[in-house]
């Protein structure tokens, strides 16, 4: 039969099949909220019918800017179940970006957390379309914003009937949008399809991939509002897993204490959410009683934190790719059976690799002609990916993203003979030093790995006769180490003696933006021509 593949499914088959499983959250305000997958579908639907009683209709855009919370995950699928569009705003754009994507997306409802009512304040003038202000909280928690009326999302769900068929929609009409970043220009919106979700999240399951299975707890760390925290909030349903959300606290200590106290065993989020926890673990001699696997993507997971993660706390890293344009994994690095008898370094090394493409995603790379190289593991060409769950348009864009029906990622790769890929630099992060190529991805890497190294970040700096050399920011683990030729020894010893980078700055923390990667374009404004002063 040729039924359509819908988000509402997703949550029909959850609500049905392991209804009693649990949903916990933690919020800004009060203790934890816990609560069913039964219970979650009765309050989707309250919401549903909440939003059409507004006159909302199928492909309405409702907005969102929110945490990782139980009402969040309400209106992923109250939304997107009806065919209104679930448009995740990243709440660490500047305002005026904000404002853009709200207006771009045309968004006309706005749910959002207390804790972002300043940012509120600071767009409510400029979105003119957006007739309703809905605060994801009670009434107690709801602020008043000057010239708007604001809602309490749960007097604006209480009274509603739980009572709703969902629509049979087209699945290929667009059930969650999601801008990206826009560290160039204007974010660009990429606008997912139901089909897109739900074979991507049916990918997340996959043994390979993060195996997902009724016998997981699953903490996404990952936001909600970047790129559909990978799926994870549809995988557990999917799967029957019980789902973990961590509201605001996304430090080491908040994170041990509730992977401990729900005895979460699948997590997932980008390198630096890993750095906070581990060093947590580290200061406190601390362990953990049920996390057994990890997934890491975002940016690079540096292969001595993978060791750490493995050897000493025992959970397995799966390091992915994939970027806003993708839905969610595009490729995945795990061990398989004959990588097993490996020795820790190389699988580790393997680890530190972004892996092969999952099913439904095919890569490839291509030199600045356009042409494919081979797949040896030596040449490094542009990134192109195509698949079931790849960007075609940027939303409400005419014009294709696509080149030749592939779309160019603005990675450097390789690819070996067993389909492995390696992400060696974004384009505009890789240092161009004397005519040749310098990673920052494996200067970081080999940075990462030095006892006295908490974070490193490498950027390349306009330099008067190299055109650029690398600079590397190091946050240190004590303030006592200071020692810059300790540091360019230790490297020196690890890559090629040209890689070296001139320098080595100091500094308390790195800029992070609202994903969690570390800002190199703040950097390069801040840094960028050191040497040449
Ligand atoms: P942005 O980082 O610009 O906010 P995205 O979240 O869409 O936007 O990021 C996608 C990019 O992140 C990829 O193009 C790639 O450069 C980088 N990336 C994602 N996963 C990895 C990884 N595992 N290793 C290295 N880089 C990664």
């Amino acid at each position: 039969m040729a039924r359509p593949l819908l988000v509402s499914a997703i949550l029909e088959h959850g609500a049905l099949q392991f209804g009693s499983q649990q949903v916990i959250s933690r919020e800004t305000h009060g203790p934890l909220h816990s609560y069913t997958f039964k219970a979650l579908a009765h309050r989707s639907k309250q919401l549903a019918n909440a939003l059409l009683g507004l006159g909302l209709k199928p492909g309405s855009v409702v907005g969102s800017i929110a945490w990782n919370n139980y009402r969040h995950l309400e209106a992923y699928y109250g939304v997107s179940g009806t065919g209104m569009v679930m448009h995740t705003c990243n709440p660490r754009l500047h305002p005026d970006q904000l404002a853009y994507i709200i207006n771009h997306a045309e968004d006309e409802v706005i749910l959002f957390d207390s804790s972002f009512a300043p940012l509120v304040k600071a767009v409510v003038n400029h979105c003119p379309k957006v007739r309703h202000w809905i605060c994801l909280a009670d009434e107690s928690h709801t602020p008043s914003i000057e010239g708007v009326h604001v809602h309490s999302y749960e007097s604006f769900i209480r009274d509603q009937s739980a009572l709703l068929d969902w629509p049979d929609l087209d699945e290929n009409l667009g059930a969650a949008l999601c801008y990206t970043s826009g560290t160039t220009g204007n974010p660009k919106g990429v606008l997912y399809s139901h089909r897109a979700i739900v074979l991507s999240a049916l990918s997340a399951c996959l043994p390979n991939v993060l195996d997902i299975s009724s016998k997981e707890t699953v903490l996404p760390v990952v936001p909600m509002f970047h790129i559909n925290a990978w799926c994870l909030p549809y995988a557990s349903l999917m799967a029957g897993a019980k789902l973990v959300l961590p509201g605001p606290k996304l430090d080491g200590a908040s994170l041990y204490e509730l992977m401990e106290s729900e005895k979460v065993t699948l997590s997932a989020g980008v390198p630096t959410i890993w750095m906070g926890l581990v060093n947590h673990l580290e200061q406190h001699n601390l362990s953990f009683s049920t996390m057994r696997r990890t997934g890491v993507g975002g940016s690079a997971m540096p292969k001595a934190l993978i060791a750490k993660f493995n050897e000493v706390y025992k959970v397995d890293v799966r390091h992915g790719w994939g970027m806003t344009e993708t839905t969610a994994v595009a490729t995945i690095s795990n061990i398989g059976g004959e990588e097993a008898s490996w020795t820790d370094a190389l699988r580790h090394e393997l680890v530190a690799k972004q892996g092969k493409s999952v099913f439904g995603i095919e890569i490839k790379i291509v030199d600045e002609q356009g042409q494919t190289l081979p797949r040896d593991g030596q040449a490094q060409g542009e990134l192109m990916v195509r698949g079931q769950w790849i960007v075609e348009n940027y939303h409400n864009s005419e014009q294709t993203a696509l080149v030749d029906g592939w779309f160019p990622t603005g990675d450097i790769a390789t690819i070996d003979e067993d389909g492995v890929m390696q992400i060696r630099d974004r384009t505009k992060d890789v240092i161009k030093s004397g005519g040749e190529w310098i990673s920052s991805i494996e200067l970081e890497n080999a940075a990462a790995a030095h006892p006295h190294v908490a974070m490193a970040a490498v950027i390349g700096v306009k330099h008067p006769k190299w055109d650029e050399r690398p600079l590397l920011l190091i946050v240190r683990k004590s303030q006592d180490f200071a020692d810059k030729h300790a540091i360019l020894a230790f490297l020196s010893e690890r890559v090629a003696k040209w890689w070296v980078p001139d320098d080595v700055v100091f500094v308390d923390s790195l800029p992070v933006g609202g994903t969690g990667k570390v800002q190199k374009s703040e950097l390069r404004i801040q840094y960028g021509s050191i040497f040449s002063e």
